[in-house]
């Protein structure tokens, strides 16, 4: 929705996104193309995998993050539920946040988490990908004594940007289009509450893991709120069937809301066939500007998130393969920038937020 934004622009968000761009080469054409990534799980790699921040699995290493175009990601304080024995729990976020904290001030080029400009290196923001423990976890509750809406302020504070209720299992929150069943309870009294204050916080909500039905209470949710929804690392469902994929009218949902969705590289999420290739994530790509617009795709790889992407796509360098790739195919230049960075920075950096 260009209208929507009219007036961010005309707040700054657009000095924000010429920030963005790396540093011009000699030639203009060996440039490569800003890339913002909504979804890299290099936070469960280093928390709960034993990898090097600086490293993660080799599909984001620190190192190639300037040559492959990096300029931003949103990183993910995903806790798995064998955290503890009682599953995720709120003292298991803070330890998250502290440790990728420690690591980001640790790691160049990665910038500490807000919508702060660039000037250089890589910037970061911070995503829930499954809240519940905001809700629950036991002893968590009483022991921090405040509650959840006061908790997600104090979060918005901290550089999270990215608001998803639910993961893989069904929790307190929503129900997870990993766990559907006839019986889909969508947004729970708690979730409803909780998606509302991210509105009112400037996080935008991310139904990438939520069910349909919890995928639709929050558009609901958006249309009366006017907050962007997103799918930080979803595709199209019409190219590739499976429960994390998104249905057309969901995706003409997000883009009517101003949100985006950001393209995840895993293969079965690309292609229903098994081994996805470079030209099935163009494909998917260019079916998402068909249905939402150029103002709504953006990149959410999943890196560093046990993905099968194709091997063109196979770590950082791969981003501007698919660029060019798209524009070879037709994408304009300037889709092409709007695709990896500006549209995930209208979103993420959107102006009223509070940091
Ligand atoms: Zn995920």
């Amino acid at each position: 929705m260009i209208r929507r934004f009219a007036g961010a622009c005309a707040l700054g968000v657009s000095a924000f996104v010429l920030a963005e761009l790396p540093a011009r080469g000699a030639d203009t054409t060996e440039r490569p193309v800003g890339v913002v990534d909504l979804h890299v799980d290099l936070s469960y790699q280093y928390n709960y995998q034993g990898r090097a921040f600086a490293e993660g699995t080799g599909q984001v290493r620190a190192a190639d993050l300037e040559r492959a175009g990096v300029v931003g990601v949103v990183l993910p304080l995903y806790v798995p539920r064998r955290a503890s024995p009682v599953g995720a729990r709120l003292e298991d976020f803070e330890s998250s946040y502290a440790k990728v904290y420690g690591a980001l001030a640790a790691t160049s080029p990665y910038r500490l988490p807000g919508c702060i400009p660039r000037n250089g290196g890589v910037r970061t923001w911070l995503a829930f990908e499954g809240a519940g423990p905001l809700v629950a976890g036991g002893r968590s509750i009483e022991a921090t004594g405040a509650p959840p809406k006061e908790r997600l302020i104090a979060w918005a504070a901290r550089g999270v940007r990215v608001f998803g209720p639910v993961h893989t299992f069904d929790n307190e929150l929503a129900s997870s289009s990993g766990d559907s069943k006839p019986t889909d309870m969508g947004l729970s009294e708690r979730g409803r509450e909780l998606v509302r204050e991210a509105n009112r916080r400037g996080m935008a909500v991310d139904v990438s893991h939520a069910s349909d039905r919890a995928t639709r209470e929050i558009l609901a949710i958006a249309a009366e709120t006017g907050a962007p929804v997103v799918a930080t690392h979803s595709n199209a469902r019409a190219l590739a069937e499976h429960p994390r994929n998104l249905a057309d009218a969901e995706l003409r949902g997000i883009a009517k809301s101003g949100g985006v969705v950001g393209v995840n590289f895993h293969s079965a999420f690309l292609t229903r066939r098994g081994n996805a290739t470079l030209a099935d994530a163009v494909r998917q790509v260019k079916y998402l500007l068909q249905i939402m617009g150029s103002e709504h795709v953006a990149i959410g790889s999943d890196f560093e998130g046990d993905i099968r992407p194709p091997p063109e796509l196979g770590d950082v360098t791969g981003y501007q393969r698919l660029a060019r790739e798209l524009e070879k195919s037709g994408v304009p230049k300037s889709t092409v920038e709007a695709i990896f960075s500006t549209n995930a920075l209208r979103v993420l950096c959107r102006a009223g937020v509070r940091d």
